[in-house]
């Protein structure tokens, strides 16, 4: 008998009316992420996405299904996840298969219990009695077993669902969250530093379909930097889905910044151009927000008048799913998502590039808006957009699934 992937979709179970959009998203998003990999057939049934590997041999199916646990793992909408051996649905064949499909695990653990579910009410044995009959097989099978009720090293479920019955040993944690895509899109302001990849997870997490835009100064910032960026993208990829990359030529912008307003007003100044332009960028892509990786006092530019003076400018809301964490917090999950170590790597950012010595902390905004005016910035934001390059980064390059 096979072996399959039991997949349970969690808060998504709690959306009532628009539960079928959202599981059909779920299940269209965890295609789309295993067909480079090779062929499974997918159902749905009691809030569970059924996976089943097919190739001609045993081995093949287990490689298939190898191969797909650590990219689920990263799919938004799984609360969590298990192989199982699929069995007859009568106690005598569940008995049958689960000793040697358990062999692989059992020999190596001192302590385990035995669950059942009944989604089918009209199995012919009850929980407890299911629980007790494969309990004494398993302990007369494994005699370095004892049982442990309370915190056993292994819990060995039963599912009796609706055609089959399903073993399984090791439920794995999924990674939560919504759907990509359930929550629509948005634009992310992706830097080449720590904190915006972790927004952007962030906010996928939360079904955000993310679109990254990011701006360059060359020759001040280098090749190799839009190439860090870029890779910063193909990690979030797994996470994120496919991404849709924006590159914003900002030099001429920058440069006319410094040459015609105060100092002081320098970074400030920028980051209303940044989401001006994002702006634009959002309008022609369907995004409904613009998210950034900033965190209240982080620095200069992130103080909440310096936050009041950007999003002035902007129509649509602005995310910041960072704005109460702690570095040391972000720098957590950027280490569990594996931006980390990209994100460290030194090189220049378009902001790093023209630091005011002493920017302005807490800029009015009609003083801000006031310097702004005195400059046309309009033609350049145009040009800006105009010579915007657009690159499309696919989830499975990542992790090197191109078929
Ligand atoms: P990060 O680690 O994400 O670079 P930071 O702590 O360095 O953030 P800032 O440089 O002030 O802070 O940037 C704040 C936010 O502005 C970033 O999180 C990002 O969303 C956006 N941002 C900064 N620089 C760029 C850029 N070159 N292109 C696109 N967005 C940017
Ligand atoms: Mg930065």
């Amino acid at each position: 008998m096979q072996e399959i992937i039991l997949l349970k979709y969690g808060e998504l179970a709690l959306k009532g009316m628009n539960r079928n959009s959202f599981e059909d998203m779920l299940l269209r998003n965890i295609r789309h992420r295993l067909k480079h990999i090779g062929s499974y057939a997918y159902a749905k049934a009691q809030s569970t996405i059924y996976i089943t590997p097919c190739a001609d041999t045993e081995e093949a199916c287990a490689a298939l299904l190898d191969a797909a646990m650590p990219r689920l793992h990263k799919v938004f909408g799984i609360a969590a996840l298990c192989r199982a051996r699929v069995c007859e649905k009568n106690f005598a064949d569940i008995a049958k298969q689960a000793v040697p499909y358990l062999q692989e695990v059992l020999p190596y653990v001192k302590t385990f219990k035995v669950e059942a579910k009944r989604a089918d009410k009209a199995f012919p044995m009850k929980s407890p009695q299911i629980c007790t009959e494969l309990g004494g097989i398993l302990l007369e099978a494994f005699p370095n077993l004892t049982v442990d009720v309370h915190e056993p090293d292994i819990t060995v479920t039963v599912e009796i669902r609706d055609t089959n019955a399903y073993i399984h040993a090791a439920k794995l944690k999924g990674a939560g969250g919504l759907p990509v895509g359930t929550a629509g899109n948005g634009l992310l302001l992706l830097s080449g530093g720590i904190d915006s990849p972790v927004a952007a997870w962030m906010m996928a997490k939360r079904g955000l379909r993310i679109t990254a835009c990011h701006f360059e100064s060359p020759p001040y910032t280098s090749e190799r930097a839009r190439m860090k960026v870029e890779k910063l993208v193909e990690k979030l990829a797994p996470w994120c889905g496919s991404m849709a990359f924006y590159c914003v030529p900002f030099t001429e912008i920058q440069e006319v910044l410094r040459r015609e307003c105060p100092e002081e007003y320098f970074t400030i100044l920028m980051r209303r151009l940044m989401m001006e332009i994002a702006q634009r960028i959002a309008a022609q892509n369907d995004c409904y927000a613009i998210i950034t990786g900033e965190s209240l006092g982080q620095v200069a530019s992130q103080t909440l008048q310096a936050i009041n003076c950007t999003d002035a400018v902007s129509k649509i809301p602005v995310l910041r799913p960072l704005i109460g964490m702690d570095k040391t917090e972000i720098v957590d999950i950027a280490r569990r998502i594996d931006t980390y170590e990209t994100s460290i790597l030194p090189y220049e950012d378009c902001c790093t590039v023209f630091t005011p010595r002493h920017p302005k902390l807490r800029p009015r905004l009609e003083e801000v808006e006031a310097v702004q005016s005195a400059v046309d910035f309009s033609a350049l934001i145009d040009e800006a957009v105009k010579n915007t390059t657009k690159k499309i980064f696919a989830q499975r390059v990542a992790e090197g699934d191109e078929a």
